[in-house]
């Protein structure tokens, strides 16, 4: 169906904030309402999964900044933190099943190593693509592009069946 990402951001951003500020994490929410063709429960877990590792491998003090924008006629979402980072050779696992940076420290942040298999699952279903940014010690930003070509393919499906 065609949902508001923005104002499904804006609902994940209100539930997790008392987490964020139990961790001294503030977090903010940018851009403005952008429709997209996707699974709305998908796209909560989505949300919901890369909002929980801003706010969990951040520092205290830190900040999460979700953005739903439009550029080049394309919707993205954004998920920056100022957290701990992803060190360059674990980048490429992250998306793996049970892939985690640092056992014994995740140990303590708890997690199953499931949220970004997930993640990239849902991103494929919506023929929507994924990229990772990140430096160890400064922060990350994953920033997920829909596509409208995937919107048609899908409409057409619809009809079709
Ligand atoms: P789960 O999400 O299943 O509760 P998890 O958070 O460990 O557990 P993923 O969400 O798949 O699993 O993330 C995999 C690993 O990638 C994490 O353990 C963490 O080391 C690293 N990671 C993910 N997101 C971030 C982030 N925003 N900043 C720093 N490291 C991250
Ligand atoms: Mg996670």
């Amino acid at each position: 169906a065609d949902i508001d990402l923005y104002k499904l951001a804006a609902e994940c951003v209100d539930m997790l904030k008392m987490n964020a500020r139990k961790q001294n994490v503030t977090m903010k929410l940018c851009g403005k309402p952008c429709t997209v063709y996707a699974d709305r429960q998908l796209m909560e877990e989505l949300l919901y999964n890369l909002c929980d590792n801003a706010i969990r491998y951040n520092n205290r003090g830190g900040s999460v900044t979700v953005t739903v924008d439009e550029k080049d006629g394309h919707v993205f979402l954004s998920i920056r933190d100022t957290g701990i980072g992803i060190p360059t050779e674990h980048q490429d696992r992250v998306f793996e099943r049970f892939y985690r940076v640092d056992k014994s420290r995740s140990k303590a942040t708890g997690g199953t190593g499931l949220g970004l298999a997930i993640v990239k699952h849902i991103v494929a279903q919506h023929g929507a693509s994924i990229s990772l940014e990140s430096q160890a010690g400064k922060g990350t930003e994953i920033r997920v592009e829909f596509s409208d070509a995937l919107k048609q393919q899908m409409e057409e499906r619809a009809e079709n069946a």
